[in-house]
Parts: structure tokens; sequence; C-alpha cells
């Protein structure tokens, strides 16, 4: 008898819920089964510790739309979408020794069924223009090899200018040092 195996799993949150050590042993199980197996892997998670150990391509979603796609090293290092950019710096540190900021974003998400004209995410980012306003950018408006971001001024680096355009819309945008609050919680948030 011969055994099946699927060619594509789906995995929505498969380990929200389990501690560290377990959580690790699951993800394991999944690395080596899609190795072995040739399986392709769809892992849906809020929390970016586990995303990162598991998945080759990262791909951020904001009001059901993909806002930036590329290899996971990539997207972490270096986000191009001012929504990625954000969620990303809300994610607990790897290296507790190093500083970091993180940025809120003001206001709330739109009802997805009275979407703003032009981009989504136009009402809460500090870089919109007049034309992110009127212009929903493609979906490759931002490429760089498998790199995407549908945006019109992606993100050059997190760390200065877009800090700085978050500090300059300071009256309604938060910017905080990072202390250990959980991605998930933050993800749930936005
Ligand atoms: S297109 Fe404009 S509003 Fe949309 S994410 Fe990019 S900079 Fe912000």
């Amino acid at each position: 008898m011969r055994t099946m195996f699927p060619k594509l799993l789906i995995c929505d949150e498969p380990a929200s819920m389990l501690d560290v050590s377990l959580k690790a042993n699951i993800l394991n199980i999944l690395r080596e089964m899609a190795d072995e197996r040739d399986i392709g892997i769809i892992y849906i998670s809020h929390d970016l510790a586990s995303l990162t150990q598991i998945a080759n391509r990262l791909a951020v979603m904001y009001l059901g739309r993909v806002v930036e796609i590329g290899a996971t090293d990539e997207v972490v290092g270096s986000p191009r979408h001012p929504y990625a950019a954000s969620l990303l710096s809300a994610s607990p540190k790897t290296d507790p020794s190093t500083d970091r900021q993180r940025m809120l974003l003001p206001g709330e998400p739109p009802n997805p069924i009275e979407l703003p004209d032009g981009c989504n995410f136009a009402p809460r980012c500090p870089k919109a223009t007049e034309r992110c306003r009127q212009e929903d950018p493609a979906r490759s408006a931002f490429k760089d090899g498998g790199h995407e971001a549908p945006c019109h001024f992606p993100v050059e680096d997190v760390e200065t200018e877009l800090l700085a355009e978050y500090a300059r819309e300071g009256e309604h945008v938060e910017v905080q040092q990072v202390e250990d609050e959980s991605f998930e919680e933050t993800a749930e948030e936005a």
C-alpha cells in the first residue's frame, strides 16, 4: 500500500497556544516533513519568531491585501512598506542588548466594505501624499527581485527615515522604546 502525502499544507496559527519548547518541536517537525516529503507550507501567524524560523518567504497583509512580500531575511531586515515596517518594529527583540524604537500607528483600520480611495493605508501612513490618496499603488510599485510592496514611497531606511517621519507627525503617532510586548497583541490591534 502506498502512503499519499499532500503537496500543500495550510497551517493557521498551529502553535500559537503552545509553550516555547513545544512550539519549537512542532516547527522542526513541519520543516523536516516539508524537506523530506517536498511539501509546500503556507504558515499563517502573528508570531514573527515562528515565521522567521519556518518561512523562506514572508508576506505581510493589511486589510486582506499583501502589502509586502519577499525573502524572509529581506522583509524582516529591510521592510519597504510603512505598515510592514511599523508591524516589524513592534516584534520582540531577538537581541535584548540592542535598543529599538517601536512605531505605533495612529487611528484604526478603515471599514473593509468602505475603503478609502487610493492606498488603503493612506489614512494611517505618515508618508502619505496627495498621490497616495488618489492613486492605488500597483502590487509591485516597489520591486527588487522577489521583494515587492505596493507603495509609491517605499521606506529606504527604517531606522532614520521612517522614525523621522513618524516623529514629525508626533502629535498623533507615538514612538516608544520596545520592551517585551508581544507581536501578537500589537498585530491584533493594528
Ligand atoms: S502608497 Fe503612500 S500612503 Fe500608501 S503606504 Fe506607500 S507612502 Fe504610505
